[in-house]
Parts: structure tokens; sequence; C-alpha cells
């Protein structure tokens, strides 16, 4: 063969197989240019970010601050150009809190601010209270039994000392090449797995609800004693940072999930101050006292309770232009809550800021999309993906029962079938590196295009596998395509996550900017494409729901 021959035929070739995947997903690199201009070159992410973080602070779900927060963003979308942005009442409210007033110092020989934080939907002490310390040294029924008549009036350590070691590893990773390759090799995630819902956590591990109900006798000591305060240690991070969520509501540790109440609930049973110490000081406490100190703290925690009139999410659109298109939605998303320790800053301000600058984006470079693209920032997400879930319910379908794939037990309302894809974004700040498929392989080769323009900065991942934990699972529930993105992890979960150091600091501007940008691209391709996105089969449907339906996809009930 000569050699030009041999490269016509090489050529041909190359086209040949090149042509199914050009063919199968078009991607407007035109649009997709001006939008990467746009959001990296002229971002306002965190200027978002910090309007969210810095001025209204941690959106504690049902607290006052939440609606502020909720209300800014509903008028910053309107100010963006948005149509129809308003807040979306969803179910009664529980109870809202918020801190007015917290100190604590250790006093004696020396004084030191214990760094500490209240748990959320902690009651407050009524005045500032100075008490003895102890320490409930107890690991068996018997030991806890001498402290009978010991814990009145004073502030109990309820945890053993947790070691802080020397950090060896950075704060701060990037998903390593072999964590992408990992993740691209995953396999179809287990469909068939159920849920425990209604079940005893305990039922298979006998040593974990030994210790459970040790810790719960504990609990239940110091209040029939009338202890003053409970602290416990922060149970992850160093270095001055505290971890805190929602005060413990003790139980029994053969109660239910479905049965167990937090401290939220309006029902919720009286409880005692409780107070999440750094590990270095509540450590350093116990060390003193066991070399025979006597501490005492002074502290004084003023906290506000409030009966809201409802629970909201913020919702805005970008109206579809196309005349039989623009009814079908493409929804972004991000949960808008926080925990109250520090300012929610990327969990999940990041994500919020992401989602309402892709917004931003695609109306400032005057984008066209086909089909309504949607913003949907969620409440309740830190309480149980509750604001998500509320909104699937309302608008597009419910699963029934506490079984995940249980075939008989979706079903979807009207709406779902003017429903195209839900895209969210809830790691913290990292950018993104590709998606989760959710155990949807059909959507391989559309990601893997629209991808394409931004393997350059780092996203280029496809995992079969699922991730949770985030609202596209309310979405994912329903039968409908729901998906998070791989970010990368950075300081998530060993600074941020959940602690008092979630602040702005940690948000990073290039990934915030890589990840709004994609996020904008993702919405308006989906927007655009010809064909509605591909679901996954129902589950317990024998037939497929395929990419090239424009019906409603649906094989349900
Ligand atoms: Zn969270």
């Amino acid at each position: 063969m000569k050699n030009s021959l041999r490269t016509v035929v090489m050529v041909v070739l190359a086209v040949c197989m090149a042509l199914p995947l050009l063919a199968q997903e078009k991607v407007d690199s035109t649009m997709i240019a001006k939008i990467k201009d746009e959001g990296m070159n002229h971002s306002q992410v965190m200027d978002i970010l910090s309007y969210i973080a810095d001025v209204y602070g941690p959106r504690l779900t049902w607290s006052p601050a939440h609606k502020r927060a909720a209300n800014w963003a509903k008028q910053k979308l309107s100010e963006m150009g948005m149509s129809n942005a308003h807040l979306e009442s969803w179910g009664p409210a529980e109870r809202g809190w918020a801190l007015k007033k917290y100190w604590a110092n250790v006093v004696g020989e020396q004084v030191w601010p214990l760094i500490s934080y209240p748990k959320a939907w902690s009651p407050g002490t009524g005045g500032t209270v100075t008490a003895d310390v102890v320490y409930l040294d107890a690991w068996t029924d018997s030991a806890l039994d001498t402290y009978k008549g010991k814990l009145k009036g004073k502030i109990v350590l309820l945890d053993t000392v947790r070691a802080v070691k020397a950090h060896f590893t950075p704060e701060g990773t990037r998903d390593a090449d072999s964590t992408l390759l990992e993740l691209a090799d995953a396999g179809m995630p287990n469909q068939n797995r159920r849920g425990g819902g209604g079940g005893n956590p305990f039922r298979n591990n006998p040593a974990a609800r030994t210790r459970a109900l040790l810790t719960y006798r504990k609990w239940q000591l110091c209040q029939d004693e009338g202890a003053v305060a409970v602290l416990n240690v922060s149970p992850r991070g160093d270095g001055g940072n505290v971890f805190v969520q929602q005060a413990t509501v003790p139980m029994h540790p053969d109660t239910p999930f479905t049965k167990r109440i937090n401290a939220y609930d309006p029902k919720a049973p009286e409880i005692l101050p409780q107070i999440m110490v750094a590990a270095e000081h509540y450590d350093r406490l116990i060390r003193m006292m066991q070399r025979g100190e006597h501490p005492k703290i002074t502290m004084d925690l003023d906290v506000k309770w409030y009966d809201p009139d409802s629970s909201y999410d913020v919702i805005a659109e970008y109206p579809g232009t196309d005349p039989t298109l623009k009814d079908e939605v493409v929804m972004i998303g991000a949960h808008f809550d926080s925990w109250h320790g520090g300012t929610g800053a990327t969990d999940n301000g990041t994500g919020s800021a992401v989602c309402m600058e892709a917004m931003r984006i695609l109306k400032t470079i005057g984008a066209q999309p086909k089909r309504t693209i949607r913003i949907g920032l969620w409440s309740g997400e830190e309480e149980g993906l509750l604001g998500s879930a509320a909104y699937v319910k309302a608008h597009l379908g419910e699963r029934d029962g506490t079984f995940m794939n249980d075939p008989t037990s979706v079903k979807q309302l009207p709406e779902a079938d003017k429903f195209d894809v839900y895209f969210n974004n809830d790691n913290g700040s990292g950018k993104v590196r590709g998606v989760y498929m959710q155990g949807n392989d059909q959507v391989r080769n559309i990601f893997h295009a629209w991808l394409e323009p931004f393997r350059d900065m780092g996203a280029y991942t496809l995992s079969l596998n699922n991730t949770g934990g985030t609202d596209h699972l309310s979405f994912d529930a329903v039968g409908l395509p729901g998906f998070q993105f791989i970010q990368d992890p950075l300081e998530y979960d060993t600074r941020t996550h959940h602690s008092t150091m979630d602040l702005w600091e940690r948000a990073q501007e290039g990934d915030l900017e890589q990840a709004a940008t994609i996020m904008a691209a993702f919405a308006y391709d989906a927007a655009v494409r010809d064909q509605k996105f591909p679901r996954k089969e129902l589950p317990g449907s024998k037939t497929t729901q395929g990419g090239s339906s424009q019906g409603t996809g649906t094989g349900k009930n």
C-alpha cells in the first residue's frame, strides 16, 4: 500500500470512528465560549458569596437569618433579570432558633476563654452561671451509678479525651488522577440496596448498641440530676476549630429512626444547654482534673425561639424562548440553609453562589434557552433534604414508603412530564472534576460532549457511581434525572464541613468561577438540546425510557 493511499484510508477510518460520537451530541461552541468568557473573566461569584456568608451569615433552617438571606437572594435574582423570583413555602415550619449571646470562661487561678460553640436548638442557661466542672468518666453502668447525686448544678464533660495529633498531610487536597480513575472505573451502583428507614440502627452491632445505651444513660443522668450544661468534644477538627450541629435529644438506642425526635421539633422534650468544645480545650480540662485541679466555668448562653409561619425555598426562572419547549424545565440548585457555627460559606454558600452566578452569566450573555431554566435554593437540607424533597413532592412526584427503589412506589405528577434534568452543587468550594451519573449510563455521551470544552479546566471524569447526601437525591428518588458534580475536596472534610471555620476565606475563587461556568454551560446545553434528557428506567419497570423520547418518559404506575 502506498503511503498516500494509506493516509487516505487512515483518515477515512478515523473519521468513521469519530462520527458516532459527533453525531450523538452537539454543543454550541460559540455560546460555550461566551459562557466561559463571562464566567472566567467577569465573575461575580465571590461577591455573591460574600453577601450570603458575610452580610447574612449562617442560615439555619427556620431561623429569621435564613429568611432574611432568602429574601435577599430572591431580590438579587430579580435584579439579575430573572422572572418569577419568589419564596416558595413548603410544609409547616419547625422551631426557629437564634443565638443571642454566648461566652464561656474557665475561671480559677487563671482565666481562659473556652473555645466552644452552643449546639443549634440548645436552650439557654437563663443568665450567667458559674459551676464546677465534672468529668463523667464512666464507661460501665456500675461506674455511672457512682455519679448519682453528684451532678446537680454542675457543668458536665460527657466525652472522653479526643487525641489530637500533628498533621502530616495537607488540609486541602485535589482529587488525584488515581482517585478520578477509580471513580471512572466504578461499575453500576447497587440499585437494590434497601434502606433501613424504620428499623433498629443497631440490629447488627450489639457492641455499638451497648455504647449508645451507656451514652443515653449518661445524658439521662445529667438531665435527671439537674446539671447546668453538658459539654461535648468537637468530633472532628483541631486548632481551635469546632464542628457543631444540632443539640442532642437523648433517645434510647432502640428507638427507630422514624420515631426519633429532633431538637427543632416543637414537640421535643426539654433538654439541657449543650456546648461543643474545641478538642484542645476540652482535653485540657480533663488533664487538669486528672491532676487534682477543680476548674469552674462561668458562662452565659442566651437564645431566642421563633415560631415561623412556614419553611421557604427560593425559586426563580430564566424563561425559555421556544414556543413548544419553553414549558419544559431544566433546573439547577443548591441548598441555601447552613449550620450556625460558621457562616455556611462552603456548605453551602458556595453552591448557592455558583447557581446564582450561572443564572447571571446566562442572562449577561443574552442566552436564548429553548427550555426554561429554573433555579432552586433549598432550605432544610441539613435536616434531611427537606426543602428539595418538599418541592419535588409538590411539583414532580413522590416515592412511597421507606425503601429506595421499591418497584411499586414511584408516583409522578403531570409536571414531571415537562421536567428535563436537575444539576446540584453541594460538596464545598472545590472545582468541578466531572459528574456522578447516578447509575444512568445513557447520559455518558451527553456529559462527555458537554465536558469536552472544560477538559483543560480539569473537568472530564464521568462516574457511573451514585453520590449521596444532597438534594439531587430528591429528584433521583422519583425517577427524574438529578446529578451532583464530582468536586475537588479542598478543605471540606478537614476544616469546613459543619464547622465554626466554614467562612468566606475557605472559598476558592478560581474553583468557584470554574464551577459556575460549567453550571451555566450544563444548564444551557440541556435547555437547547433537541431531545429531552434521558431518564433511568423507573424501578421495577421493564421498559427503558430512552433519551429519544419527547414524551413523558415514564413507565410509571
Ligand atoms: Zn452540610
